[in-house]
């Protein structure tokens, strides 16, 4: 490819770049997918790009790094990360704004099922949920929950501003039930079958999926996992970690045993849900605190060249300290 050496290479804003300590990534929201780049290369775009030309960036190279440079460049343009302009064009093309929030005091909650529950107890929780426009729930079962049982539970959301349910249970009963569960409550987004005897997928409806996974989820402590089959390339995800946890932040949870928590595993409890409300819960600065812990404030992930993509776990950490990496990251970002 020629490229005209008189333009301006710009990145895409649906196309961002992160350093990490060894090499920069590329988080394309739109097509979902990552790439890697030179972190010399990720200098150049970020600190030079848009007030010089590619022919003024290059003089300042010799013929060896000119001609990486330019190879660069031309990865980039081809595979439609980064487009050329003049100038006078850069303008039309501003940084995109990072800022996050979102119209919602909580934006997602946890609700671990008991052995026996009593679902009566949550009540008063799904009313506060609505008032605080909660859109997501996951609702994980350990044990088998009867299945007439749960449909009572989903029956206490109709009328409710909440929008998705994803469902974690353990099979115990024929695919066809949970299929037809499924497709009885549009709300449900997703079911997953733990303890199967098979992993598949199945497309329920447009927006419904089901999957049967042969692992056995025992309890809280089989969450935490980080791993690139769980990084989120939503741009909402992007900016929110910029600022905030990608797993607590406007969080609730609460533990089989009714305990509101920022997350089942975490010990620290801040009430029974039977009576306490959820909603002064979460207006305490100390249930907010974990709320704030972003990756660039956590050890090692704050040089991670993933850490605005990947998931964090503040449950599980490498030791006591609060700002350390999650342990069930086996990632290392210095090697
Ligand atoms: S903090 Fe960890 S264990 Fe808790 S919900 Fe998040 S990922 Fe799961
Ligand atoms: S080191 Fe930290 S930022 Fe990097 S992948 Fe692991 S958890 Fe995510």
């Amino acid at each position: 490819m020629k490229i005209d050496t008189d333009k301006h290479i710009i990145m895409f804003e649906n196309c961002q770049l992160t350093r990490g300590v060894n090499r920069t990534v590329i988080s394309d929201f739109q097509r979902h997918q990552i790439d890697f780049l030179d972190n010399k290369i990720f200098e150049i775009i970020n600190n030079q790009s848009r007030d010089f030309s590619i022919k003024q960036i290059l003089n300042n190279y010799n013929k060896q790094d000119q001609d990486i440079i330019l190879e660069y460049f031309e990865f980039l343009l081809d595979k439609e990360y980064a487009f050329l302009c003049d100038k006078s064009e850069i303008d039309f093309f501003p940084k995109l704004n990072l800022e996050w929030d979102y119209p919602a005091s909580i934006t997602n909650c946890i609700i671990d099922l008991n052995k026996n529950p009593d679902f009566s107890v949550y009540n008063q929780l799904i009313k506060d949920l609505d008032y605080l426009n909660c859109e997501d729930i996951q609702i994980r079962d350990y044990y088998g929950v009867l299945i007439d049982l749960l449909c009572d539970f989903l029956n206490k959301f109709n009328g409710t501003t909440l929008i998705r349910i994803e469902l974690i249970l353990k099979k115990t009963e024929h695919l066809n039930i949970y299929k037809k569960i499924v497709k009885s409550y549009p709300r449900i987004n997703s079911l997953i079958l733990h303890s199967s005897s098979i992993n598949k997928n199945y497309k329920i409806s447009m927006h419904q999926t089901m999957a049967c996974r042969k692992i056995n989820v025992t309890d809280e402590n089989c969450c935490g996992i980080v791993s690139a089959n769980y990084f989120n390339l939503r741009l909402e995800h992007f900016l929110e970690s910029q600022y905030f946890n990608t797993c607590l932040n406007r969080k609730v949870s609460i533990d089989k045993k009714g305990q509101i928590k920022n997350c089942p595993a975490m010990k620290n409890s801040f009430g029974h849900i039977s009576n306490t409300s959820v909603i002064d819960v979460i207006k305490l600065e100390e249930f907010q605190a974990v709320w704030k812990i972003k990756k660039d404030s956590i050890k090692i992930c704050k040089d991670c060249e993933f850490r605005y993509i990947c998931t964090d776990c503040r449950a599980f950490l490498e030791s006591d300290i609060s700002i350390n990496k999650p342990l069930k990251c086996k990632y290392n970002p210095y090697e």
